[in-house]
């Protein structure tokens, strides 16, 4: 069923929370390497990522910088004053009791991304905090790896502004792109580097036109992939109809999506904010930005994806396909190739076809690839240029003509060899062989 159909008179209204793992040399507030994907389990840890008692965190200065390019890139205001919040509920992998995150004055207020489409998405705001550790359970045991605890997590919140499933999926592949594009995260969603949450509730035609938002919404946390979120939706959507259908309203609380079942099973009633006792985190001072840290960040912010792809359609001719692949986020060594070879006059759009084309030449040095250019620039394929020369080695070789009248192929070939000595090696060989074929009538 399309989504429309499963939606039947409802809409559907979609908010999304993006986490980012910050691409930071140290977790957020310890000094333990950030880099443990594949690490052996507790072996990035420390008294403050265990959450001992008295271990003071530190504020890790690259991941607030790199939460403040993202928000730049997205159009959001960087708040001058910012501090960190404590947000306190009860989860095996949060040892303190409490989570650092932000909650009045989060690094980045407000933003938005354009689709493709046109819509715009707005962007409420984005924060900074500490991941939680990871449990699992095995034999009945919960074990505890506390190599993610305190890794330093971005998280955009949008409003509720999606009303189809495609444009959250857009979005988030948009900020994906965009933050590999910066720099500031590998994003690999296997990798748990990126996951996703959905919040989801529907509403009728009326409350839509009117702007009235429903009084629930239902979130789905940890989603890993683009696919999940899509069967989590659709599963969301069918179950909060029913219910509407029959006249009750859909509890606020958060679910999970259970791939075997296709359906969502629910997990806890959701907090309100009050229920997290926010207070500011009092073991770190609050942070301020003074204007010259924001022009510094501002200037470290080039081109963006979107602005690249429309610079190289509209300036420089190429098709929309070509330069989505040269401005896309996981391909910057390869436009830097690109810019450095139209820098050298190439033609941008014979550059842009052939880096898209030959895979081997993405990990070539610039200079071997202006080598590769120049032979294929010189190569002859011109068939008119090449008849002449034919026509002069058949003039001038009449006894071979005549042999190769008679069926010798040895002696095709050394017409053939002929007509690439004339031009030097440069003629095509098979535009040659196709016409020495033709003028002999053979
Ligand atoms: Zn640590």
């Amino acid at each position: 069923m399309t989504e429309r159909e499963l939606l039947g008179e409802y809409k559907l209204v979609l908010g999304m929370e993006i986490h980012l793992h910050l691409k930071t040399k140290t977790k957020m507030f310890c000094r333990d390497s950030a880099d443990i994907y594949e690490a052996e389990p507790n072996t990035h840890v420390c008294p403050v990522c265990l959450g001992l008692p008295g271990a003071l965190p530190v504020p890790n200065k690259d991941a607030v910088r790199m939460t403040q390019l993202l928000g730049l890139a997205v159009k959001s205001s960087l708040n001058k004053d910012s501090r960190f919040d404590r947000k306190h509920y009860f989860y095996p992998d949060l040892p303190k009791g409490y989570q650092i995150s932000q909650y009045k004055q989060p690094l980045c207020v407000g933003g938005f991304l354009k689709l493709d489409s046109g819509t715009t998405i707005e962007i409420e705001r984005i924060h900074l905090e500490e991941d939680t550790a990871k449990s699992f359970h095995e034999l009945g045991n919960t074990l505890i790896d506390f190599n993610k605890s305190d890794m330093p997590l971005a998280e955009i919140v949008t409003g509720p502004s999606f009303r189809n499933i495609a444009d959250a999926v857009e979005f988030s592949k948009k900020i994906q792109d965009i933050a590999r594009y910066l720099g500031i995260s590998d994003v690999d969603m296997e990798k748990g580097q990126m996951r996703l949450e959905a919040n989801i509730s529907i509403r009728t035609a009326e409350m839509e036109e009117k702007g009235i938002l429903p009084s629930y919404k239902v979130e789905i946390k940890n989603i890993n992939s683009f696919r999940f979120m899509e069967k989590a939706v659709r599963a969301e959507i069918v179950r909060q109809k029913k219910l509407l259908d029959k006249g009750e309203a859909p509890v606020q609380e958060n679910r999970g999506f259970d791939e075997n079942s296709g359906k969502t099973v629910s997990q806890r009633e959701k907090e309100e904010a009050h229920d997290y006792r926010y207070f500011p985190e009092p073991d770190i001072p609050p942070m301020h930005f003074d204007e010259n840290y924001v022009a510094d960040i501002k200037s470290s912010l080039t081109e963006l994806p979107d602005e690249r792809k429309a610079r190289l359609v509209d300036e420089m001719g190429l098709n929309k396909q070509v330069a989505a692949f040269l401005s896309s986020g996981t391909n910057i060594n390869i436009y830097e190739k690109f810019a450095d070879l139209t820098d050298n006059k190439h033609d941008p759009v014979k550059i842009g076809n052939l880096l898209m084309n030959r895979k081997e030449l993405w990990s070539m040095e610039v200079s071997d690839i202006e080598s590769i250019i120049k032979t294929s620039e010189d190569k002859i394929t011109d068939e008119d240029s090449i008849k002449s020369v034919v026509e002069k080695v058949l003039a001038d070789n009449p006894d071979a003509v005549e042999a190769v009248k008679a069926g010798k192929t040895a002696t095709f070939e050394f017409l053939v060899g002929q007509v690439m000595r004339e031009t030097s090696g440069k003629a095509d060989s098979t535009i040659a062989r196709k016409l020495i074929t033709d003028l002999i009538g053979r």
